[in-house]
């Protein structure tokens, strides 16, 4: 039988743990993350308030740096460092997509990674792959953790990830396969891509595309991981809402031993592990 995994209820015991561990500070100022929104995009401004949101749910402070649309590269690498030296942020990020003027990978470079919530610095990035990493990267590791969460084991499975973005499939792979997985990586040159798909053990979709894996595409009993979030122009008539993973979720449940549902898989998953972050960040900051 086919279970849930449940992202928003081990989203909620993750973010307990934090704010117990936060509560236990006394002697020393609370953890501060920062977040740095240039322009006004719509879904930025979102994804910012969810993560304000969980800020508040474990008692960290929150602040907001908001930079105009037309900042240049030099102004924006000067915020970056005022953000590094300020004693009073122990973790940030930078909220992406940047519009075209910056270079997104100068900033992030700029960025301390003991700082670096996202964990996209190169630095963070090449601990994760020879198996060090302190600070995990939010979606990742969120992914892992609900795993962990229903006791299933990676080692040896066949782990076969559906996109190699920097941010979700490329170190998703590293940490799976810290997790003695087999990892294949598929993206859009990849070549047979079902037939790869219907070897999964464990199947994750980061790809951006509404209900792109069909039944038709998976193992039996496989788990499946759902990490897109589509929004689309009108209600879906098989669920009423007006966003989607990258996965036909009713076409591929009966199928499948466990699966993530869209909204409430994944995404509380990756907020959770924000604020685990800030914590993580918090620690190196103050007590290295
Ligand atoms: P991205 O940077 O756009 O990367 C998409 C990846 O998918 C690329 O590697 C691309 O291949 C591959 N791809 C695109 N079309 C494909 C196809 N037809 N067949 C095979 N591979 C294909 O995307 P992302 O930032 O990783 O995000 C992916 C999805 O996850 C989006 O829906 C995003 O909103 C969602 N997301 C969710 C969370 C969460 O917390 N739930 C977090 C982050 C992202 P190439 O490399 O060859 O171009």
């Amino acid at each position: 039988m086919t279970q849930i995994l449940d992202g928003k209820a081990q989203a909620t015991k993750i973010k307990e743990q934090v704010k117990a561990q936060i509560a236990e500070i006394t002697n020393l100022d609370k953890p501060t993350m920062a977040v740095v929104q240039v322009g006004d995009d719509p879904a930025s401004t979102v994804y910012i308030r969810q993560k304000e949101k969980a800020c508040a749910e474990v008692n960290m402070n929150f602040k907001k740096v908001s930079l105009p649309n037309d900042i240049s590269q030099q102004a924006m690498l000067a915020e970056i460092d005022a953000l590094n030296t300020d004693p009073a942020v122990h973790g940030f990020m930078v909220q992406q997509p940047l519009p075209s003027q910056l270079n997104t990978d100068e900033i992030v470079e700029r960025i301390d990674p003991r700082k670096d919530v996202d964990c996209l610095h190169p630095y963070n990035s090449g601990l994760i792959a020879e198996n060090r990493g302190v600070l995990l990267p939010c979606t990742p590791a969120g992914i892992v953790a609900l795993l962990d969460a229903y006791n299933i084991d990676l080692e040896g499975k066949h782990c076969v990830i559906l996109g190699r973005s920097r941010i979700v499939g490329k170190p998703l792979g590293m940490l799976m396969l810290n997790r003695n997985a087999t990892v294949t990586y598929c993206h859009s040159r990849t070549k047979n891509l079902s037939s790869i798909c219907q070897q999964a053990d464990v199947l994750a979709v980061a790809i951006g595309r509404p209900k792109f894996v069909t039944a038709d595409m998976i193992k039996d009993n496989c788990v499946l991981i759902d990490v897109g979030i589509n929004r689309l122009d009108d209600i879906d008539s098989s669920t009423g809402k007006k966003l989607c993973g990258d996965v036909d979720y009713e076409g591929c449940f009966e199928k499948t031993s466990y699966i993530t549902p869209v909204p409430g898989g994944v995404g509380p998953m990756t907020v959770a592990m924000l604020v685990a972050n800030g914590l993580k960040a918090w620690t190196s900051v103050k007590c290295q």
